[in-house]
């Protein structure tokens, strides 16, 4: 069943943009902080906001919320706040926790509280960043496991005109096109016969090494 209502506590620069973006999903958001400024300056914005310490156990009973699909964590400066918050929201029996860490030890406290799942914003952001910055066309990855990845790329000039038959990747380059994003819509599982154009996005599945010597030959 897809989740419905979302509480975020603390209402910094990660919870505020992850709750605004929830928002605009389309689901429904309390946010709590407690920051008197960033609940007024939310509170239009969002489902509820309240001013609050996520730590109080009666205060959090009382917005009840043991009844949202999901809890996030997203205090990170203060680890004795977000450790609290993360075993009330546990205890509250709340199905999903998620908590945002700023270090591997703090993952780990998190991790062995039972929070469903530890995001390392700062880290995950710079190694992402690295991998755009070192591959000239690389606009977004995904690790699927160590060795293997989703990755969106920019189609290069020098592919513009060609049919995916004529690149063949999967017999090349052992990787495969899923999917090719272009102006007029995406197309899922594209066919040999599919022409690339310029300003075109591949999304590619295949180990890291094989789509590594893909983006060499190509770039
Ligand atoms: P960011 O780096 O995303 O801005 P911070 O860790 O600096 O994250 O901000 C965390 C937010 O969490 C702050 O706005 C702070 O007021 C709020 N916060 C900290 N402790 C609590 C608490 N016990 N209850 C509610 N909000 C809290």
């Amino acid at each position: 069943m897809k989740m419905q209502q979302f509480v975020v506590i603390g209402l910094g620069r990660f919870g505020s943009s992850l709750a605004l973006e929830l928002m605009d999903l389309g689901f429904e958001v309390l946010g709590v902080d407690l920051n008197e400024e960033l609940v007024d300056d939310m509170s239009a914005y969002l489902t509820h906001a309240v001013v609050a310490d996520a730590t109080d156990e009666e205060m959090l009973k009382s917005l009840g919320v043991r009844n949202f699909d999901c809890g996030i964590v997203a205090i990170g400066s203060d680890i004795q706040m977000s450790i609290l918050t993360a075993i009330l929201l546990k205890d509250l029996g709340i199905k999903t926790v998620v908590a945002k860490a700023i270090s591997v030890l703090h993952g780990r406290a998190l991790e062995k509280l039972g929070v469903d799942r530890v995001i390392f914003p700062e880290r995950d952001m710079g190694v992402r960043v690295a991998h755009q910055l070192v591959t000239p066309n690389l606009l977004d990855y995904i690790e699927l496991s160590k060795e293997y990845s989703i990755v969106e790329l920019r189609v290069p000039d020098g592919l513009v005109g060609k049919t995916l038959g004529e690149i063949n990747p999967r017999v090349n380059y052992n990787c495969s096109v899923v999917a090719l994003h272009k102006r007029t819509g995406v197309i899922v599982a594209p066919t040999a016969m599919d022409v690339l154009d310029a300003g075109d996005i591949m999304v590619l599945i295949g180990s890291n090494e094989s789509i590594d010597k893909f983006e060499a030959v190509i770039n």
